[in-house]
């Protein structure tokens, strides 16, 4: 393979190396420029001399400042760049509504499970939501015996999942943040993929009772199971009632078919873990070109994790509809902002060190990448943590970066499908949707390919284009909503745990 870099934009003083493995010193790219020293892949190269203290750039934006004088030719490392100021939030709604208008793409449908609240499943599982971690264990035991005793009976249901969590009690539960963990749980109760079944198992003397998590009565039927009931003799009965309410559960789950469902009833959630240098120029504008053609179809579509977007924040609040969804965007920022500086430490604590291994110098040029996933779709609406996505069309759903936390708050917005950028890898896997997985390297795609779900590396090597593997991304959307296609995560049943997002303080 010839020595390759990829530069994003003409102006852009430094590009990345992409030869698997990197490249030696005296390498000569077919412009000429030639490597001082060896760089490893996804690193970056100077392409012109950059005199100490001027503007080091890549995707035309500024990411850093050079620390001393760097030559054409040598390793752009982490530690010879100084990190800007991040975007100020002062004056950003001032200009919205600038982004590309769309033509829509009709016809597009999946085969779900529609439920009455308008939403339609691409999953069909019986949930058991909990109040508090008292009862995990025993809602765990539970639900070992409906999947060995009662599941086998039901063939349409396809799992059954236990929404458990460390919430629920010693917490400050009227705190200013403690909304956040208790509408998650109480929109996780009612996502798609649950049918409209409730089936709640509380202890009995928790902060967080189920008359907390605000649930609409959906039928007449009890839907609620409390351990600490006079009724309830030893652990055995508590078990059979478990049971008991399963089973009525999985009846009417049993009943349900797919039909063709309109792309307007999908819900997918976007998010990156484990990022490279690449992530930026393969897997994230490919599935930036994917959720492009999916708010075309008129589905809704959600990018996220505030901490790698708020220094790219400036280019976002222009593509807004609306002075609102501009001012609500830098409204997550601010709170974020203000959060991050109550545990005295600010955006800087991002990177992981894989990030810095993968080529990302700091969190400025880990937010251009990461925000290229949202395509160039005009951002309709902004969702606060733990709330659900109301407007089609692309939103921002505030929520960490933790791969783990983002999930579980894109499933609480309604998110029935996830895809899921890497550099590093991961094996990342949710209960409650199906995770496809887009690697940013071909070698990566490679080395695991029972895990990764699309290779976006092609993109760098030029062997194809982010069109074709966007749409190819579009399609398995579709199939995977569609149960037609399993992704690597489900065949394995790799499943991480829900994880909370609570701001307020603990007991
Ligand atoms: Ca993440």
């Amino acid at each position: 393979m010839q020595p390759l870099y990829v530069r994003v934009q003409p102006e852009d003083n430094v590009a990345i190396i992409v030869n698997p493995g990197g490249l030696e010193a005296g390498s000569v790219f077919a412009d000429g420029l030639m490597l001082r020293e060896r760089i490893p892949q996804a690193h970056k190269v100077a392409l012109t001399g950059i005199a100490k203290g001027t503007a080091v750039t890549r995707y035309g934006v500024t990411i850093g400042y050079a620390v001393d004088d760097i030559q054409a030719g040598e390793w752009v490392r982490e530690d010879r760049l100084s990190l800007p100021e991040p975007p100020a939030l002062g004056s950003l709604c001032e200009v919205v509504g600038r982004a590309r208008a769309s033509e829509p793409l009709e016809g597009v449908t999946f085969d779900g499970y529609p439920n009455a609240d308008g939403t339609a499943g691409t999953r069909n599982i019986l949930g058991i939501s909990t109040t508090v971690q008292c009862v995990a264990p025993t809602v765990e035991f539970a639900v070992k015996r409906i999947k060995q005793e009662l599941l086998p009976r039901y063939p349409n249901v396809d799992d059954v999942m236990a929404v458990t969590h460390p919430y629920g009690c010693g917490v400050a539960i009227n705190a200013p943040g403690a909304e956040i963990p208790i509408r998650t749980l109480r929109n996780m109760a009612l996502h798609p993929n649950f049918g409209g079944e409730l089936l709640v198992v509380s202890l009995g003397c928790e902060k967080m009772q189920p008359s907390r998590m605000s649930l609409p009565i959906l039928s007449d039927e009890p839907w609620i199971v409390r351990l600490q009931d006079e009724e309830h003799r030893g652990f055995g009965d508590i078990v059979a009632a478990i049971l008991r309410f399963a089973e009525r559960r999985l009846e009417r789950l049993n009943q349900r078919r797919r039909v063709a469902c309109p792309a307007s009833q999908l819900t997918v959630g976007l998010q990156c873990g484990g990022s490279d240098a690449f992530s930026g120029v393969t897997a994230n504008p490919a599935v930036g070109y994917a959720s492009d053609l999916l708010v075309r179809a008129g589905a809704t579509v959600m990018f996220s994790e505030v901490t790698e977007v708020r220094d790219a924040i400036h280019l976002l609040t222009p593509r807004a509809v609306s002075r609102e969804v501009a001012e609500a965007l830098v409204r997550e920022m601010a709170w974020y902002d203000a959060y991050l500086e109550r545990g005295a430490v600010d955006r800087s604590a991002n990177p992981t060190p894989g990030n810095k291994r993968g080529g990302l110098s700091n969190i400025v040029e880990k937010a251009l990448g990461s925000v290229a996933k949202s395509g160039r779709s005009a951002i309709v609406g902004v969702v606060p943590p733990g709330e659900k996505a109301t407007v089609k069309g692309l939103n921002f759903a505030a929520t960490p970066a933790s791969d783990f936390i983002c999930g579980t708050l894109q499933l609480a917005a309604g998110m029935n499908v996830h895809v899921f950028t890497t550099g590093e890898g991961t094996p990342y896997g949710l209960a409650l949707a199906p995770v496809i997985k887009v690697a940013s390297r071909t070698a990566l795609a490679e080395r695991w390919p029972d895990l990764i779900d699309v290779d976006a590396g092609r993109i760098a090597t030029g062997v194809s284009t982010v069109e074709q593997v966007g749409r190819e991304i579009f399609s398995m959307i579709l199939d995977a909503a569609s149960g037609r296609h399993k992704t690597w995560a489900e065949h394995w049943g790799l499943h991480n745990a829900p994880a909370l997002f609570n701001p307020a303080p603990v007991t």
